[in-house]
This record gives structure tokens, C-alpha cells and sequence, in this order.
């Protein structure tokens, strides 16, 4: 799945980026947590002269399987992050002062990749402990475990 947003050439101003990720998208980072996903991602990069930010939102929902049960839970996911996007040469001058997370850039590249980013915040989001509202577990597979656990 492609999550590079191309930054070479882009004017002063805000860009829109939208895509989407689905379950693949954690099968090709082979993802153990993650079965299946519907995931709107909204990158906003705003350019300025001399400065670059990215306001990354993901939005939708992560399928892992439930602690309890083992069967499918969807949990919502909700991510705001601000991101500083910097270029490796300035980055040294840059960092005092910086509270957003920054994104760093080799000084050639024409493209930021969110794959990793995207990744990384979505399971950060994920709760330790994954598991489906009290008496909404699959009761089937309740009653095998109780016989597995006998
Ligand atoms: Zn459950």
C-alpha cells in the first residue's frame, strides 16, 4: 500500500492528502495484533517559506482478536498528531525549541513515506488490554474455552 506523499515542488500553502488503509496494510508489515482494518488517514501538510508541518488524523477502526475470547474485536481508533517535517541538514539548528514530533528528511528526498508512521501510531493506540465488553464475548467460544481450560 502506498503511503508516500510526494513534497518536491509543492507550493506555500496547505495540501490535502487522503488515503486509505486496510487489513493488507498490516499484513505487509506482518502484523501480529492486527487482523483487519478501515482506516481513513488525513495528512494536512501546510508549507511556509522555510518550514514544513504535517498534521496526520487516522480515523476508523482496527480488528485484533479479544483477550478473553479470542474472537474478532473492533476497536476505534482516533489519532491526532502534529508533526514538524524537517531536513536532516537543518534539523541540528532546528530541534530547540520543538515540541511537535518531527518527521526528519534526508535533504534529497522529494516524498514523505507514512507507512511506518502510520503503523507505529496505530498499534501505540491499541489498549494493553484488548478485550470485549463485559458479557458481550462470543458465548460460543466462551463455552470451548471453559472445556479447554477444564
Ligand atoms: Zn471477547
Amino acid at each position: 500500500m502506498n503511503c508516500k506523499i510526494g513534497i518536491r515542488g509543492l507550493s506555500n500553502g496547505e495540501h490535502p492528502f487522503h488515503f486509505k488503509v486496510d487489513g493488507s496494510f498490516f499484513e505487509a508489515y506482518e502484523s501480529d495484533t492486527v487482523s483487519d482494518a478501515e482506516l481513513d488517514v488525513n495528512a494536512l501538510i501546510t508549507k511556509e517559506p522555510g518550514r514544513m508541518s504535517l498534521d496526520l488524523g487516522i480515523t476508523g477502526d482496527v480488528t485484533v482478536k479479544c483477550d478473553r475470547c479470542l474472537a474478532d474485536l473492533k476497536i476505534p481508533v482516533d489519532i491526532q498528531v502534529p508533526f514538524s517535517v524537517m531536513f536532516s541538514s537543518y534539523a541540528e539548528d532546528a530541534e530547540e525549541g520543538v515540541s511537535d514530533e518531527v518527521i526528519l528528511l534526508d535533504g534529497s528526498s522529494s516524498e514523505i513515506d507514512l507507512g511506518q508512521i502510520i503503523y507505529d501510531y496505530v498499534n501505540l493506540s491499541l489498549p494493553i488490554k484488548k478485550v470485549h465488553p463485559e458479557g458481550e464475548c462470543d458465548p460460543v467460544m466462551m463455552e470451548k474455552l471453559k472445556d479447554i481450560l477444564k
